[in-house]
């Protein structure tokens, strides 16, 4: 059976590209009847933030991912921290060493600094710690084996490192980007064990693969060049026959296509790109979410999935069963996916339309009560339904209608200045007489033709009035349909409006 695992480092919100990530692992596990489990893979101390791991569950269980196994449900290799597992890693390490695969290093922090100067000092392109430049270093492949135990028994701090081959052609095939071939002499001598005990990520992640029987790897494209060096370490551990397949997903690309999305972007542009809204431990920086943005999860998802993938045809509304049954990889682009915001508000704004007036009218109260206004339901049902299809936010539909409660106070200036002239007010002043007139239902079809028969009557193009119009019944120069507001005021409250604005 497939079974794949989301497995982000706990140092931090998970951002958008992370969130694609748990979803396109979520959407083939449950295509393929498999499972998907979450591995936390905080091994690196230095950069654990407390907090993140609770918001990563909480912002999954919002979009709707659900875990079969992980540290919260549990399953059958627990524990799926890795923190918690620390004493298997060691495991593999030391077998590692005495199959001759990888050797004790005890270079101290110096030592590697002198030799980086050396090699750059001597123009050397990779600086790298590999089968040339560990024969001048402090390592149980240049030390004698009494040295190794001695320094090992002494206590001295060291590291296990991985001894790469050189003039080897690592290659592997990517379900996403076809085969990636990788020659050795790229690759250095990488650490699998730290001096603290703990495995490093490559270490861990691979042990971790293995023991949990995972059978697709589904990650971020910055993985891919660490790829070829996992793959080794499948062939070293001997366990190249039960290998995962790989899928590297796009980077997401920021808004403007320049270089990849990142944090700044949504402090600059003022969109999120998390999902929930995250407030950092060290620095109490908070960060915007989209859920606390207003998005609904629903919108969340399918805006994310489309980042990277397309079904292949003009459709782009899927709800979370359409994509588990669309989702293939053969449809993920190879090319970075450009984020742009307008398309999740698009998103916010279709399943807006396709929920029911009630619920609307549920979400909206407390905006309401928020901005103190008391709104009867009838005129709850009559606002929500005449600006659901309008908006791109439940919460704009109460921002856009608070002046229907407040007649102007005052009008906006610049407006005023360009279009507020001697024939705005003849047309306004006929327009008022002629809805005086006016007998029929007052609703917005219905004002729009008295408001074109008037101003027909009168010789003024429509174009000329709208604005002064607009300022004359709701004090701004811009808003959602004005034709709609007159209809919500009701002829009363429009005629009074109109009344005052030519005073
Ligand atoms: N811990 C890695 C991360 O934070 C996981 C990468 C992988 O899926 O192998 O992205």
């Amino acid at each position: 059976p497939v079974r794949v695992r989301f497995a982000p480092s706990p140092t931090g919100p998970l951002h958008a590209g992370g969130v694609r990530t748990a979803l396109y692992n979520y959407l083939f596990a449950r295509q393929q009847g498999g499972q998907m489990l979450l591995r936390i893979e905080d091994t690196d101390q230095n950069r654990y933030v407390p907090g993140a791991e609770a918001y990563i569950l909480e912002a999954l269980e919002w979009l709707g991912i659900t875990i079969d196994e992980g540290p919260q449900t549990g399953g059958p290799h627990a524990p799926y921290r890795q923190s918690e597992r620390k004493e298997m890693y060691r495991e593999y390490a030391e077998r590692l060493v005495k199959e001759g695969k990888a050797y004790y290093a005890f270079d101290t922090a110096e030592d590697l600094d002198a030799m980086r100067k050396r090699l750059e000092e001597a123009k050397v392109a990779a600086v790298q710690y590999n089968a040339i430049t560990r024969q001048e270093m402090k390592n149980s492949l240049t030390l004698s084996a009494e040295e190794t135990q001695a320094r090992l028994e002494s206590g001295e701090p060291y590291v296990i490192r991985m001894k790469i081959m050189p003039k080897e052609d690592i290659r592997f095939n990517d379900l996403i980007r076809g085969w990636v071939v990788v020659h050795s002499s790229q690759i250095d001598d990488k650490v699998l064990l730290k001096s603290d005990g703990m495995p490093t990520y490559h270490l861990a992640n691979i042990v971790d693969d293995h023991l949990m029987g995972i059978t697709h790897v589904i990650r971020g494209e910055e993985w891919l060049p660490s790829a070829p060096l996992h793959v080794l370490l499948y062939r070293y551990l001997g366990w190249e026959s039960t290998m995962p397949q790989f899928a590297h997903l796009p980077l997401l690309l920021k808004p403007d296509g320049n270089g990849k999305l990142s944090k700044r972007d949504a402090d600059l542009g003022g969109f999120p790109i998390f999902p929930l809204e995250w407030t950092d431990p060290n620095t109490g920086d908070k960060a915007r979410g989209f859920r606390e943005e207003g998005y609904s999860p629903e919108a969340t998802a399918n805006f994310l999935a489309l980042l990277g993938w397309n079904a292949g045809t003009e459709q782009e509304m899927f709800n979370m069963e359409q994509l588990i049954e669309a989702f293939s990889f053969e449809r993920v682009h190879k090319a970075g996916a450009r984020f742009d915001i307008q398309k999740a508000n698009w998103f916010n704004q279709q399943y807006l339309k396709l929920q029911d007036d009630a619920s609307i009218i549920e979400q909206v109260k407390p905006f309401f009560a928020a901005k103190g206004i008391a709104i009867t339901d009838e005129q709850l049902v009559q606002i929500v339904h005449l600006l659901k299809d309008r908006v791109h936010f439940v919460k704009e539909i109460a921002d856009e209608s608070v002046f229907l409660f407040n007649a102007p106070q005052e009008y906006d200036q610049d407006v005023v200045l360009k279009k507020w002239n001697e024939e705005a007010v003849k047309a306004i002043s006929a327009y008022k007489d002629a809805l005086s007139a006016f007998e029929g239902d007052f609703v917005a079809d219905n004002i729009k033709s008295v408001l074109s028969a008037t101003m027909e009557a009168i010789g003024v193009k429509m174009g000329k009035v709208m604005q002064a119009l607009r300022l004359a019944v709701t004090g701004a120069g811009a808003g959602p349909d004005l034709m709609v507001i007159m209809e919500i005021l009701g002829k009363e409250e429009v005629l009074n409006r109109l009344n005052n604005s030519i005073d």
